[in-house]
């Protein structure tokens, strides 16, 4: 890897590091969902922000690994593969299954999405496509971080799909149950980091685990934010419960 990917890539680590300390120790709420709140700039829809935020991802990575000069090969086809499943669900399938009907967001967060999609596309792309040795399928990371991929995206999809049914026949936030909700307040969560664990082990890159460091670095806060939320907002929450590593945090 060039001095100069290596040295962008441990500058985008460190804006994450210090992104995760602000969020910590200020406690801020991003505001979206049911943090939602003015004074971040216009509003805009929710379902048309979660598409465009989240398309750079979709296809920045993908065309990148593509149109660069290093051949494609079994490995570097199960990277694009398993990277575009996810946000093909995130991008297409997610925003036309969520309830947020009339719902909006400010759009200082949708663009703050947007940009960090298109930088952390760039670099998992750009490396996929032209830095990356020729890799093999035939590895034991590659398989141990496959079924940690599967398995994380199993547990934030059917997670993100119990809190879409919970709005199947009235509108507002209920204690959603049953599975890992018996466990964390964020599931959904948990299994996105868990993902992108499992994508980590299997590129063995810095690009890659700089994005798994940048999921835990976001959600993890997001996760203790819902976590107080449900607790300031429900008398009868669940107190064993943690916010999104079961029995520690
Ligand atoms: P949330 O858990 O906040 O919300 C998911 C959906 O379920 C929303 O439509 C939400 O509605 C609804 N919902 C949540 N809780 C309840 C409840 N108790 N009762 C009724 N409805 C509920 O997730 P996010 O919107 O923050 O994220 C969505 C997906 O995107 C997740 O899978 C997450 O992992 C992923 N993501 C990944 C990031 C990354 O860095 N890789 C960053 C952010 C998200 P409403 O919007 O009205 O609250």
């Amino acid at each position: 890897m060039t001095n100069n990917f290596s040295l962008l890539l441990y500058i985008w680590i460190g804006f994450g590091v210090l992104t995760f300390l602000y969020l910590i120790v200020s406690k801020i709420r991003t505001p979206y969902g049911r943090h939602s709140s003015h004074g971040w700039g216009i509003m805009v829809n929710n379902t048309w922000a979660w598409f465009w935020m989240e398309f750079p991802a979709l296809v920045v990575m993908p065309i990148l690994s593509i149109i660069g000069p290093n051949e494609l090969n079994s490995f570097s086809i199960l990277l694009i593969l398993i990277w575009f499943i996810h946000y093909f669900n995130r991008v297409i399938i997610f925003p036309l299954r969520i309830k947020t009907k009339g719902k909006k967001m400010p759009i200082s967060i949708a663009l703050s999405a947007f940009f960090f999609n298109i930088f952390n596309g760039f670099f998992n792309g750009y490396y996929v496509g032209f830095i990356m040795d020729q890799g093999s399928i035939y590895n034991y990371n590659v398989l141990i971080g496959l079924l940690i991929f599967v398995t994380g995206m199993t547990i934030n999809i059917s997670s993100d799909n119990t809190l879409i049914s919970l709005r199947k026949n009235s509108e507002g936030y209920k204690i959603p149950k049953g599975s890992f909700f018996n466990f964390v307040s964020c599931p959904n969560y948990m299994g996105e980091i868990i993902e992108w664990i499992g994508y980590s082990v299997i590129a063995m890159s810095l690009p890659a685990l700089s994005f798994t460091l940048w999921t835990f670095f976001n959600l993890v806060p997001r996760a203790l934010n819902h976590h107080d939320w449900y607790l300031e907002n429900f008398d009868n929450y669940p107190k064993n419960r943690k916010a999104v590593i079961p029995f520690i945090l």
